[in-house]
């Protein structure tokens, strides 16, 4: 089908918490299309999460396993344009049976049917045949139906039918696992610091975590194995905006709690309980060798302590840096996570 790009595929979807939901209900739907109740599926999220691809891979898998079905895929944008052709054209229903014939219809991008209410209404009686007849609806859109702002009630309320299932903005392994098959699929490597630090800093957009992927590679006139961190660094600095941020007390102290999994407030707090007394301990030894503060500014920033309390914390790291092997891990973790920043 020349509607469907090959490329999109669910073997290359990286599943992660961010899209379970909608990539099984999709994968549930490419096995039985028609035949699930998630019919219409509607697909949601932001700008560069993964619609389209999601969208395109049930519409591939349906073609791998059926090769009968007849399966159309089609942005909400290029459907109102042929529909205005055929009024033109006087064509109205060749457009209206092509559809009407299909067994899967894939619609990216409905919210751009916002404001076109004859587009809107030829959808509705297309969308009634098909469900009618048992065939399959996939939509796409950049909000929940609830949310869609400019369409009518009746067309919303249709697509509410089904299910719909969202995607969210990757968490940092699922990031790492896109840019890691992305360079797999390319046939290259990137040092493991280099993959991380790109994800660690592009972390709100697929799209543009791939495409500062493809500039770090694209840019490179040498030996690709001979990016490191500091190259990378300065070839993403239009993709990454704060590369040189200076690290605060406030940035640390979210780290280290972030790290081991403690509320961030309470290493400010009198609290005495070991993991938090640790945490307090390394985010004033990290502040002390990351930060210009004064042991008085970071005794005051961590719970008003006094700076004797700052030494003795610093020590205490030092000691078990130099003892303790886990310990010595997990300080090293985090002061790779702050040079990431
Ligand atoms: P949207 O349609 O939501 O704007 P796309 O489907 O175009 O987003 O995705 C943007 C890019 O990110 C595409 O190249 C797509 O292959 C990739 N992508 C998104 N999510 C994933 C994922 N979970 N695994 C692998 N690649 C992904
Ligand atoms: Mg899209």
């Amino acid at each position: 089908d020349p509607q469907l790009n090959s490329n999109y595929t669910f073997e290359n979807y990286i599943e992660g918490d961010c899209n379970r939901l909608a990539r099984s209900a999709g994968y549930a739907v490419a096995a039985k299309p028609g035949g699930t109740s998630f019919n219409p599926l509607m697909i949601y999220g932001g700008v560069g999460l993964g619609k389209t691809h999601l969208a395109q891979a049930i519409g591939n898998e349906i073609k791998r396993n059926m090769p009968d079905k007849l399966v159309i895929y089609v942005s909400c944008e290029k459907f109102c344009q042929q529909f205005v052709d055929s009024l033109k054209n006087n064509t109205i229903n060749d457009f209206v049976n092509f559809y009407q014939a299909m067994d899967v219809i894939i619609m990216d991008d409905v919210h751009n049917f916002a404001g076109k209410e004859k587009t809107q209404d030829i959808f509705f009686h297309i969308f009634n045949h098909l469900h009618q007849s048992g065939k399959q609806v996939i939509l796409s859109s950049d909000k929940a139906p609830k949310d869609l702002a400019g369409l009518e009630e009746r067309l919303l309320s249709r697509f509410k039918w089904g299910l719909s299932a969202d995607l969210q903005v990757p968490d940092l392994e699922t990031r790492i696992a896109i840019l890691r098959k992305k360079m797999y699929a390319d046939g290259i490597e990137l040092p493991e610091e280099v993959v991380e630090y790109v994800a660690h800093n592009i972390d709100n957009n697929v799209r543009e975590l791939e495409g500062a992927m493809v500039s770090l590679l694209a840019q490179s006139t040498l030996n690709k194995k001979d990016i490191d961190l500091a190259l990378a660094k300065q070839m993403l600095k239009n993709f990454i905006k704060n590369t040189s941020k200076e690290i605060s007390m406030e940035y640390i102290q979210k780290l280290v709690c972030e790290y081991f999994e403690v509320p961030a407030d309470m290493v400010k707090s009198q609290t005495r309980k070991r993991e938090i007394v640790q945490a307090r301990q390394i985010s004033m030894y990290l502040s002390k060798s990351h930060t210009k503060s004064s042991l008085k500014t970071i005794g005051a920033f961590f719970g008003g302590r006094d700076h004797s309390t700052v030494i003795y914390a610093c020590q205490t790291v030092e000691d078990l840096i130099d003892t303790d092997k886990k310990f010595k891990g997990y300080v090293h973790d985090i002061q790779k996570k702050l040079k990431m920043g």
